[in-house]
């Protein structure tokens, strides 16, 4: 629980912060603050900090000093405005919003117009000069309270809202009077009193404070939960709150509303980009409820503004040094900030802006790692749709979010989650989303919007998490009720039907349209010059990330593979040795016999004939190997997995035997399998006869794969090549085992090495993957030239939890209880897991100082995971190829960061 102290400061006004106080401010206090200091129009106020909300969510009630630091500040605030919250005559209005360090677009919750009441209404038409606003003003604060602070159904306010429009036989909001909004704000407060058995409250102060409760409790709120756990976002930060003067964008043709970013968050090309809507408040825009005009239009409107406006852009831009997006409101021809922060960026524009910046001489390359990640790397390696693919086109929207995503049409949230369980891809069309849909949107291949802008809720969000997405595609007719799509022409797409939806164009196609691999891929795959002068200009961003990344990181990257084919990949992707190669894999297919005879020989001679029959086989397997990797190490771990893996089923063999009896058929060969299936049965497989363990029951099993290892290598080596192998034992518990088998492979080198004439330079080590063996890693350093942390093994045996069973069972339930916040077999388990690493890290060198350290379990791919290997201080990673690029490039940001480079997450 959070310490509240006497001197703990729980409310700072804008004058007092900067951006660098995220933690405590919030992304948008921080940067509302930042803004007031450059002396930028700011409507004043104050902010609530993330401390204050910890304390309440965790002891249920606000701090107690809270109270009197509000009213402090409300008066500093009161007196700056000359005039008083909710004063009848001339009231001051503020909003009450939330604002977390990560930005989390329409999770949490906001209320407008708070201070008027029935008797300050007409004091603000009064002052206004507007009667109609003014009601209207009091309308949206009902319903916006009601809604989010006293937990009406907001239904119940559109039903009302639609009834008074059909009573008066008009469509729009904008066609009711001060006397229909005035009956309407009656309505809205029976609705309150009926729903909540209490009354709307009057008293402006009790607003503020209820409002301030509602934003620390929408922290908790089940759309927030569900975001943060997506975006990893942890769960214990808490919210801020901002009180801030209302400025007014619906008072007439001279005030409007609007978002602008300093770049285009889609390519960075720099230029005027964002939407304006006249004559309207907050959050008109974002909803995407009413269309905008794009930002260009703000000069004809209003040139005085846009100037300010184009001035203040590139105030922030320098400022910041990165792409700020901004929400302003116009109140009668003055201009006023309300938001800024860095921001959002499809993973395209994020490399482009990058390098931008570093042309610019705005950042230095340490810091252009920052401004990219592995994840966003891992996005621009999906596949485009095919340019010469025959199309079908059904129209056209706005490219929003990148990416080539087919799915058949589902028209709400329910039935996107739905069918994407049973296996179905789907995508999500809808008039517009709101936070109600998040639960479709994830279950969505892409979203499809026919309304709202680039910075439409569909839009902001889906960028944010990485899904295709094509906004505001007007000509297409979005029928929810009917779950059905008019396009131009007539053409019908009804529910399940398959589209294609391109969020690098914006277009819109009916079928399916077949997808080729990214540039990005084509670059790696080295079928793309990156340095080329006409090369993509993306592919250009990229490789010229890549060179800073690979010039500064200290982790080197090597690939998970085990066939020539991966291995020449991995190659191509830039690995710098194979850190997994697995031997099991080479035992399938039409070797599973000769496997199954080794099993089944009774007798020395019959067991020396399979393995003799096998040696052959795993010997060229690794030629090809080093051959595709020569001059690179390459780390083969002797047979690893419970031997029933290569029996058939022992249900299907019983049937067999069975089957056979019943019809007399001979079924001597079946009868001894199921008798071997039936010996090496064992409840917990993974943690019975597997790993070095086999090695030492089986004789001559490991001995056959080191000379397979050893001769293959003599081999490449007599014909010019370079070969560098590592033979790796698994699943060791204790040096004794490593021991035992290292006297072995070391004869059987000795034997090769002098039949071939050659010194094959073969070093021997182990897996660290089971508790005891990283417990005790300064003895088995003793018999160890290296370790491969093998995390998979190591997450199972330390958590206890079965791998290939619990990530289906319950870990939706953990993730839901927040017991974690992502899977530890996908990111590493720092307290865990990862102190032992750490610990057997640091043991093993004290023995040997030169032991050579890597990590092979699926982790070594995984962002988070890359760099807690970099700091351990780990030699390498190791992962599958695909991935190769991501563990490039965040080994070199994990270095940056020691270099200097922030971490702007
Ligand atoms: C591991 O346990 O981390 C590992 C790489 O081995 P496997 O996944 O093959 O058990
Ligand atoms: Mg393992």
């Amino acid at each position: 629980m959070p310490e509240t102290t006497s001197q703990q400061k729980f409310v700072y006004d804008f004058t007092e912060g900067n951006k660098d106080l995220k933690d405590l401010l919030g992304g948008k206090g921080a940067n509302l603050a930042e803004m007031t200091n450059l002396g930028l129009p700011v409507p004043p106020g104050f902010t609530i900090t993330t401390e204050a909300c910890k304390v309440y969510l965790d002891s249920g009630s606000e701090p107690t000093a809270l109270r009197d630091e509000v009213s402090a500040h409300l008066e500093a605030l009161e007196k700056r405005m000359g005039k008083k919250l909710g004063q009848a005559d001339d009231p001051l209005l503020v909003s009450v919003r939330s604002g977390a360090k990560f930005s989390m677009p329409g999770m949490m919750d906001t209320v407008l117009n708070i201070g008027l009441s029935d008797a300050s209404v007409a004091g603000l038409a009064a002052q206004a000069g507007d009667e109609r606003f003014a009601w209207d003003s009091y309308r949206r604060l009902i319903q916006m309270f009601g809604k989010t602070v006293l937990g009406v159904d907001g239904e119940l306010f559109e039903e009302a809202l639609d009834e008074a429009k059909r009573a008066k036989g008009v469509t729009t909001d904008v066609d009711l009077d001060a006397a229909d909004l005035k009956r309407l704000v009656e309505d809205f407060k029976a609705t309150v009193a009926k729903e909540t058995g209490r009354d709307f409250p009057q008293e402006p102060r009790e607003q503020m404070d209820l409002a301030i409760r509602a934003v620390f409790d929408s922290w908790n709120g089940d759309r927030a939960k569900l975001y943060r756990r997506q975006e990893r976002i942890p769960g214990d930060l808490g919210t801020a709150v901002n009180i801030c003067s209302m400025v007014f964008g619906n008072l007439g043709p001279d005030s409007g509303t609007g978002v602008a970013f300093t770049r285009d968050p889609a390519s960075g090309h720099q230029g005027v980009y964002g939407d304006y809507l006249q004559n309207a408040q907050g959050e008109d825009v974002v909803a995407g409820i009413r269309n905008t005009v794009p930002l260009a239009d703000l000069e004809r409107i209003d040139k005085a503004s846009y100037a300010q406006l184009m001035q203040i852009m590139e105030t922030l831009e320098t400022h910041y040094k990165d792409l700020c997006d901004i929400e302003f409101t116009i109140e009668r021809g003055k201009l006023w900030m309300l938001q800024t922060r860095v921001g959002k960026r499809t993973a395209g524009a994020a490399f482009r802006i990058a390098t931008q910046l570093v042309d610019q001489g705005l950042i230095d390359e340490a810091e252009a790692l920052q401004r990219v990640t592995g994840a966003q790397l891992a996005q621009l390696m999906f596949p485009r749709f095919d340019e010469k693919a025959k199309t079908d086109l059904l129209g056209r929207g706005i490219a929003a979010s990148p990416g080539a995503a087919v799915g058949k049409a589902v028209f709400d949230s329910y039935t996107a989650v739905k069918w994407s369980r049973s296996g179905e891809k789907v995508i999500l069309i809808r008039r517009e989303t709101n936070p109600d849909d998040l639960d479709g949107m994830i279950a969505s291949e892409g979203i499809l919007t026919s309304r709202g802008g680039k910075t439409s809720h569909a839009a902001v969000v889906a960028r944010g998490m990485g899904k295709t997405c094509v906004c505001g595609a007007e000509e297409l007719e979005v029928d929810t009720k009917r779950r059905r799509m008019t396009a131009p022409g007539g053409i019908v797409i009804e529910e399940g039907e398959v589209v294609s939806i391109d969020g690098s164009t914006g277009k819109v196609y009916r079928g399916e349209v077949p997808v080729v691999p990214s540039p990005v891929v084509e670059y790696f795959e080295g079928r793309a010059d990156g340095a080329a002068e006409d090369a993509d200009e993306l592919v250009k961003a990229v490789h010229r990330v890549m060179t800073y990344a690979d010039g500064g990181r200290r982790l080197q990257v090597r690939a998970n593979a085990d066939n020539a084919e991966d291995a020449a990949r991995a190659r191509r992707f830039g690995a710098q040795g194979i850190g997994l190669c697995r031997t099991e894999h080479m035992f399938l297919g039409e070797r599973r016999e000769m496997v199954e005879r080794l099993i089944l020989a009774d007798h020395e001679d019959e067991r020396d004939e399979a393995l003799k029959a096998l040696l052959p086989l795993q010997k060229s397997d690794f030629v090809e190997l080093f051959e595709a990797m020569d001059g690179l190490p390459v780390t083969v771990r002797l047979l690893d997995p419970p031997l029933h893996e290569f029996l058939p089923d022992i249900t299907d063999l019983s049937v067999r035997v069975a089957l056979a009896e019943a019809r007399h058929e001979p079924h001597e060969n079946e009868l001894r399998l199921l008798q071997a299936v039936h010996k090496l049965h064992e409840q917990n497989p993974m943690l019975g006869l597997r790993g070095v363990r086999l090695g030492l029951v089986i004789p001559g099993l490991f001995a056959m794969q080191v000379r397979a290892i050893a001769e293959a290598a003599a081999e490449r080596r007599n014909a010019g090549g370079d070969p560098h192998a590592e033979i790796m034992i698994p699943l060791v518990g204790t040096v004794q085992e490593l021991e035992i088998v290292r006297e072995e492979a070391e004869r059987v080198i000795a034997e090769v090495e002098q039949a071939t004439g050659t010194d094959l330079g073969l070093t021997l080590g182990t897996m660290i993957e089971l508790p005891r063996a990283a417990l005790t890693a300064g003895q088995i350093a003793e018999a160890a030239e290296f370790f491969s942390f093998g995390t998979n093994d190591l997450t199972q045996t330390v958590w206890g939890f079965s791998r290939d069973d619990v990530e289906a069972s319950f870990f939706t339930a953990y993730l839901e209880k927040g017991i974690f916040g992502v899977s530890p077999f996908e990111t590493i388990d720092r307290d865990g897991v990862g102190s032992l690493v750490r610990a057997a890290a640091e043991a093993g060198r004290a023995t040997r100082p030169d032991l050579k350290l890597g990590v092979c379990g699926e982790h070594g791919g995984d962002p988070d995971s890359v760099h807690f290997f970099h700091e351990v201080g780990l030699d390498y990673v190791s992962c599958s190829p695909f991935r190769i690029p991501v563990a490039r490039l965040e080994a070199g940001r994990a270095a940056a960061l020691g270099k200097g480079g922030s971490d702007s997450r």
